[in-house]
């Protein structure tokens, strides 16, 4: 059963969680870490022989243009994570509707291959049929814009668990969660695969794959395998716990995710 790996790339100075102390205008002002860290990503995918998909930020995409060509060239799927990382819920409909195309445009001019996939930035996509329609009129496919968990900053605990059509033909690919006497556990990355134990995730994605009979998705950042990142100064200390929580241990627990299950993109599993 065929897994989707996906990653969020941007640079651990751009989180959600990070917004209220470092505002975009400084952002140039930050190290850029982002290439030490895909660099090892893509090494760590190659060794694997496997595929993912890559929701760039726009902003990333016109810093590293060549960043972005080799994802591409190495097979990748190229997808868009919109252009500064703002929340859907933040901008008009009109504001959206431009950073869907401004960065799909954006992506397209550099690899010169179709854009069909959206993340919103902290899975902040109203699941209206007007986020949908306006995601097909951008050009859009399909979006994983949603984690079905109840959490503070991101999750719609109530939405479908897999993947389901949003509405004006664009699929909605949720990430993967775990379902246990009727309630929804985060089985798809992020936080979660750096605070629980390695055996917790493994036990989801066989769950899933084999009880449920359904492809798992799971994401990441490419600042959560970084643990020499610089520390903006300000965070709140539950912020500073949830980012800094254990990035020793990811790269070590991602190889093996990837030894346990077969991976490849949305793209390659959903068959756009
Ligand atoms: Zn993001």
């Amino acid at each position: 059963m065929l897994n989707a790996m996906t990653v969020d790339v941007e640079e651990y100075f751009q989180v959600s969680a990070f917004s209220d102390v470092v505002k975009r205008s400084e952002w140039p002002n930050y190290e850029s870490r982002v290439r030490e860290s895909m660099d090892r990503i893509l090494g760590l995918f190659e060794s694997h022989d496997m595929k993912a998909t890559f929701f760039i930020l726009g902003w990333i995409a016109r810093q590293h243009p060549q960043l972005v060509k080799q994802i591409h060239r190495q097979g990748h799927e190229v997808a868009s994570h919109g252009m500064y990382h703002e929340r859907v819920t933040e901008l008009t409909s009109q504001q959206f509707s431009t950073d869907l195309i401004d960065s799909r445009m954006l992506l397209e001019d550099i690899t010169g291959a179709q854009v069909k996939g959206y993340r919103a930035p902290s899975f902040s996509l109203p699941l209206t049929t007007q986020s949908y329609e306006i995601l097909a009129d951008a050009g859009y496919r399909y979006s994983s814009s949603v984690y079905p968990i109840k959490h503070d900053h991101y999750g719609e605990p109530n939405a479908e668990r897999f993947n389901f059509e949003g509405g004006s033909g664009v699929l909605e690919v949720p990430i993967s969660t775990l379902r246990i006497l009727g309630r929804n556990f985060p089985a798809g990355g992020g936080g979660f695969f750096r605070l629980l134990p390695y055996h917790y995730h493994k036990m989801g994605f066989s769950r899933l794959n084999k009880v449920e009979g359904k492809a798992g998705v799971f994401y990441m950042h490419p600042w959560e395998i970084d643990a020499e990142q610089p520390r903006p100064i300000g965070i709140s200390a539950k912020g500073r716990f949830r980012h800094y929580l254990n990035l020793k241990k990811t790269y070590g627990r991602l190889a093996r995710l990837l030894d346990d299950y077969v991976w490849s993109s949305i793209e390659q599993v959903y068959q756009f």
